[in-house]
């Protein structure tokens, strides 16, 4: 294993919580389905958030006015479910591991303001992660802009993309990062992963 950067992705691959978990709305009927279908379900709106283009403050007044239910509960929920998603063990540790061989390793997602805003602090995935880059901080999603987003990374880490891994669980993410020149594997377990890197 030659890589000298290693580039993970968040959901799907570092974490599998989800926002807005059905558990924390058990007492609001409807909402979490009603969340589901209207807001997840819009991709457009989904990229755009992505992209901080709309902020999760808009998508909660959204939901608020929507479904009948207080802003200020909404946002508490939203926010404490995002509290309680918890990282994949095993692929935290792996990280950790790899680090330890003197690897950079760094995180690049498409994701939310809220990413940056309590998940980050909330695991303290600065004090592992050499560089973590969120889509919401640039206005621009992983597979535009021919994946600057990649460049910005590896930029940071001061490694070529020719010496660098990337583990994401999209199929489509890889195939590009393999066309800008890296190597890729695609996610699908922990048991797979260990495999391809020989641990
Ligand atoms: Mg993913």
């Amino acid at each position: 294993m030659n890589y000298r950067a290693i580039l993970f992705d968040f959901d799907g691959v570092l974490c599998n919580g989800q926002y807005y978990d059905k558990y924390y709305l058990s007492n609001y009927p409807g909402v979490h389905e009603w969340i589901q279908e209207n807001i997840f379900g819009n991709n457009e709106l989904v990229q755009k958030w992505m992209r901080n283009q709309i902020s999760s403050i808009e998508i909660n007044k959204i939901i608020s006015e929507n479904t009948g239910n207080e802003f200020n509960c909404l946002n508490e929920i939203f926010q404490e479910s995002i509290r309680k998603m918890s990282i994949e063990i095993e692929i935290n540790e792996l990280a950790e591991s790899l680090k330890l061989t003197g690897r950079k390793i760094g995180i690049v997602t498409d994701n939310m303001d809220v990413f940056t805003q309590i998940t980050v602090p909330n695991h303290k995935l600065n004090s592992l992660f050499d560089v973590i880059i969120n889509s919401a901080s640039y206005g621009i999603l992983k597979r535009e802009n021919c994946g600057k987003l990649y460049d910005i990374a590896l930029a940071a880490l001061s490694t070529d993309i020719k010496n660098s891994l990337l583990i994401d669980d999209s199929e489509l993410t890889i195939n590009m990062y393999k066309e800008k020149g890296g190597y890729g594997f695609l996610y699908k377990n922990f048991a797979e992963l260990k495999s391809f890197l020989q641990l």
